[in-house]
């Protein structure tokens, strides 16, 4: 007899705490700890005394001798001397360390954003970047239950070193708190410390913890093999969803089937950001605040729109929605589902490309479909028919590695076997055959470690690439 999968997946918890001194002080004392050490490493970064950053958050620091690593440690005893002051004595490294992980993230990820292959130097990418919120990012152990206790009280170490306790909203008679909020509280671990971020309402009136609990999911059979789902945001090849396999006659979904919805409420999304974006540029020109509240109200609006139209688009030929249609297919044909995860940062979400995959991912929890969602390495590069994986074998020779894809047709083909297909289908089909490998190797998405990643892709290669 075999064991059904149970995997562990990541959902909010949304805890709504009452706005008191304390909160405030804590709002205060940690914005203002976070716009110092913003100044002093954009000041760096433009001077030239940063000249990058690298793995856990370490930066390349410019001395008149030479260049040299720093971890986070050694840089905040060296740089952050003066703004570290205030907590002086109060034993709040952990707290003042979450912070500047926070800045020195944001920096990099800017980096990456503005320059894909990291090969310009840090100070032409980047420049300085506003904090434009209020929230504040707190690592693993900055929560607890008092007294072990879920249903109790929260308890924290303030930036003034004071512990304090709050209690958060379990139900509100005006029915404010979100649905949901706290559904998935009781697999929070009562006796273990925890993260959060803590959003704040513009004028300071809420404040809103969010955290996270992994929620225990059973697939209720084991897949035959995946079908792959490639999600495409161009309209050129109007290959919105692309399948490994045809589903229920079908292999692709065009987006140009609905026009009038998901295309509409996109074209108006597009059009709201050039809006907002002009306007960011002149910055001599406030805009009115009623203004900006309007546009953040119809942005807003177009995005739940939008959620609609996708989860209600239906699939062509049947009745059901393509979620629906999906699911059914794959519990017919017990198979698993491996859906394209979101490659690049929130700031390329303008459509909301995590909205099929979150949709489907709703609907194979509800119904105990095995799904794997997971960053895929050589999708648009390894050749379905021999493994061929164009970056490796040329890179090894010191040849530049083709695109493999020809982008006025979309066709891929193979240097190594010569043989071609739609490059989305090479997509969607190399989801399903990593998802397989994934499984065969027990790296189900949610146990999948970061340190582990580059043995299994190493692993993959070895089991599935023939080089020519
Ligand atoms: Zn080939």
């Amino acid at each position: 007899m075999s064991h059904m999968k149970t995997i562990f997946s990541r959902k909010a918890v949304k805890f709504i705490v009452p706005f008191n001194e304390d909160i405030t002080t804590l709002q205060e004392k940690g914005r203002g700890f976070y716009k110092a050490v913003n100044k002093k490493v954009a000041r760096m970064i433009n001077d030239g005394k940063i000249i990058d950053i690298g793995n856990r958050n370490k930066v390349l620091v410019q001395y008149e001798w030479g260049a040299e690593w720093k971890t986070e440690a050694q840089f905040m005893n060296e740089f952050l001397i003066e703004e570290e002051k205030p907590f002086e004595g109060l034993k709040l490294r952990k707290h003042t360390r979450t912070i500047y992980q926070g800045v020195v993230r944001k920096y990099n990820g800017k980096r990456t954003r503005d320059d894909k292959k990291k090969e310009k130097p840090l100070r032409e990418t980047t420049s300085f970047i506003a904090p434009r919120t209020l929230n504040l990012v707190w690592s693993d152990n900055f929560f607890k239950f008092v007294d072990g206790d879920v249903n109790g009280n929260i308890e924290f170490k303030s930036l003034t070193g004071k512990k304090v306790q709050v209690p958060y909203k379990k139900t509100s008679k005006k029915g404010r708190i979100e649905k949901n909020a706290i559904k998935f509280l009781p697999y929070m671990k009562p006796d273990e410390t925890w993260g959060a971020t803590m959003i704040f309402s513009k004028d300071l009136k809420r404040c809103t913890i969010v955290a996270s609990a992994e929620v225990p999911v059973t697939f209720k059979y084991e897949p035959e093999g995946f079908i792959g789902v490639d999600i495409n945001m161009s309209e050129v090849f109007d290959n919105w969803l692309y399948f490994s396999e045809p589903i229920f006659g079908l292999s692709k979904i065009p987006k140009s089937q609905y026009v009038d919805t998901i295309i509409k409420t996109e074209k108006a999304l597009e059009e709201l950001n050039k809006q907002t974006k002009i306007q960011r540029l002149i910055k001599d020109r406030p805009i009115r605040s009623r203004e900006r509240g309007k546009l953040r109200w119809k942005v807003k609006w177009n995005h739940r729109l939008h959620e609609k139209y996708i989860e209600n688009a239906v699939f062509p030929g049947t009745e059901m929605t393509c979620v629906d249609a999906l699911c059914t297919y794959a519990e017919q044909n017990k198979k698993g589902i491996a859906i394209d995860s979101v490659k690049s940062g929130n700031q390329n979400g303008t459509f909301g490309q995590d909205k099929i995959p979150n949709a489907l991912i709703a609907e194979c929890e509800k119904r105990g479909i095995p799904y794997i969602l997971t960053p895929t390495p050589y999708t648009s590069r390894r050749c379905i028919d021999c493994g061929h994986v164009e970056a490796e074998y040329y890179a090894n020779k010191g040849i530049k590695p083709n695109k493999a894809r020809d982008s006025k047709t979309n066709i891929f083909t193979c240097r190594g076997c010569g043989s071609s297909h739609d490059a989305d289908f090479v997509g969607a089909t190399n989801l399903a055959v990593w998802a397989e490998f994934l499984v065969s190797v027990d790296q189900w998405q949610g146990d999948l470690m970061k340190d582990k990643w580059a043995l299994i892709k190493r692993s993959f290669l070895f089991k599935d690439v023939k080089f020519p």
